[in-house]
């Protein structure tokens, strides 16, 4: 069933390290092969072995409205004959800025990268550049791409002696990460309090996909609010998952909190390598050339990168019946596997908002990285592979959420729930 792509894994791993370009591919958490594709349409991919399969990762968000959407397609295609990059600025620029302000709150102005690793990166700098501080707090679990100062985990107290406690990540830029768990406001007030005047920015995940699905608790994201406010903090929303996917506008929009920055990523590029950073005028102007900030990208809005991003985001404002609709897919996603988890009777946990969800074997409330690690996620590996193997593609890991994109019909929805059921009585 997966021959040509164990074969290819095989000649992967003699000239790319662990075969892959980015770990979580490498299907490391859930053990066996990963599947090497060769194309996808609409909801479904198509591996090298010709195997079909219902996609819930939708390239990890940015195929929202499916794959190979064709006025995204046709778009790239049109302009790539005009070449593929001047590095001199493009009018495209001005109108992707112009949309993402329209549909994005709190946006004066923005700066476009090519990743979302590069917006978050960027976004700290220029919070610590505005304020003139070092420390930043950022919460257990939630992934802002891969720069040295996300990596830090909690409890790095060796950083005080210089030693690398993340391999390649030194100890003085680990002394200021500071870290606590999500949700947790008494831990974020405590090193508040321990640091005085010395942070520069707070960044969240407002519904985070990178421990699973979590959801802030009610009135989280509001006291974070009044802390920065209170304290002079640049309040971070990495909105790299959730932008343009829980709302036109966001998490801002779906929960109402205004942020001062925001980064994007994943849905503003219609899957191309795209990365936006965001924010109000007064500090998005000490960027260079206007600020003495430094930020600078050779094929940062590359005219591709730009056409099909805005051609996806005008796609979703134009038709903004997109959301509900993904919402009730959803939903009645979370209610099929609700009735054969239940009927199954293991414990099981399912987070979701808008088109977000997740599922953790668990019999506690999952809040934060604790929570999801305490799961049964020996289970979750054996759900996967028997999901993989009735054609159902999941993430690999039950650390990531699942992200449904527009072209599921209820069709694939209801074999997904199937699939569930067989699966459950297979491996329980
Ligand atoms: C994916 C992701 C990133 C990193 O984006 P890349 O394009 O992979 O560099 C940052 N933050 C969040 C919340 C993400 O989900």
């Amino acid at each position: 069933m997966y021959e040509k792509s164990k074969a290819l894994f095989e000649r992967a791993q003699k000239s790319i390290p662990g075969g892959v370009n980015s770990p979580v591919r490498a299907f490391k958490s859930v053990g066996g092969t990963p599947l090497f594709i060769q194309k996808a349409k609409g909801a479904y991919l198509y591996d090298a072995d010709g195997n079909q399969y219902i996609d819930y990762i939708a390239s990890w968000g940015p195929m929202i409205l499916g794959h190979a959407y064709e006025p995204v397609i046709k778009a790239i295609q049109e302009k790539a004959l005009l070449s593929t990059s001047y590095g001199a600025p493009t009018e495209l620029e001005i109108e992707m800025a112009e949309l993402i302000r329209s549909m994005a709150p709190n946006i004066d102005m923005v700066r476009m990268v090519s990743s979302g690793t590069e917006a978050c990166m960027s976004a700290l700098r220029l919070a610590r550049g505005y304020t003139g501080k070092n420390k930043f707090i950022k919460f257990e679990g939630c992934y802002h791409g891969h720069a040295d100062a996300f990596l830090v985990k909690a409890g790095s107290g060796m950083a005080t002696f210089n030693i690398q406690t993340v391999p390649g990540v030194t100890g003085g830029v680990s002394n200021d990460t500071l870290t606590c768990a999500y949700n947790d406001l008494d831990a974020v007030e405590r090193l508040v309090a321990e640091n005085k005047n010395e942070i520069a920015a707070i960044i969240i995940e407002p519904v985070v996909g990178n421990m699973g699905c979590i959801l802030p608790k009610a009135g989280f994201l509001e006291a974070l609010r009044k802390i920065c406010d209170r304290e002079s903090i640049v309040f971070i929303f990495d909105e790299v998952m959730t932008g343009f996917r829980l709302a036109p506008g966001g998490a801002q929009e779906r929960l109402s909190i205004n942020a001062d920055l925001v980064t994007f990523g994943k849905v503003i590029g219609g899957g191309m390598p795209v990365g936006a950073f965001g924010g109000k005028k007064e500090i998005m102007e000490n960027i260079a050339p206007l600020g003495n900030v430094y930020q600078a990208g050779t094929l940062s809005g590359n005219p591709i990168a730009m056409i099909a991003g805005l051609t996806m985001l005008t796609e979703l404002k134009s038709n903004p019946n997109i959301y509900a609709e993904l919402e009730q897919k959803t939903i009645y996603l979370k209610e099929g596997l609700d009735k054969v988890l239940k009927a199954s009777g293991t414990p099981y946990v399912i987070n979701q908002l808008g088109s977000m969800i997740s599922l953790h074997f668990s019999d506690h409330a999952v809040t934060d990285f604790d929570t999801a690690a305490s799961a049964n996620n020996d289970l979750f590996k054996k759900y996967f592979h028997a999901m993989l193997k009735r054609g159902i593609y999941l993430p690999p890991s039950a650390f990531e959420s699942w992200f449904l994109n527009n072209a599921l019909s209820y069709e694939d929805i209801d074999k997904t729930i199937l699939a569930t059921e067989e699966s459950l009585k297979e491996i329980l």
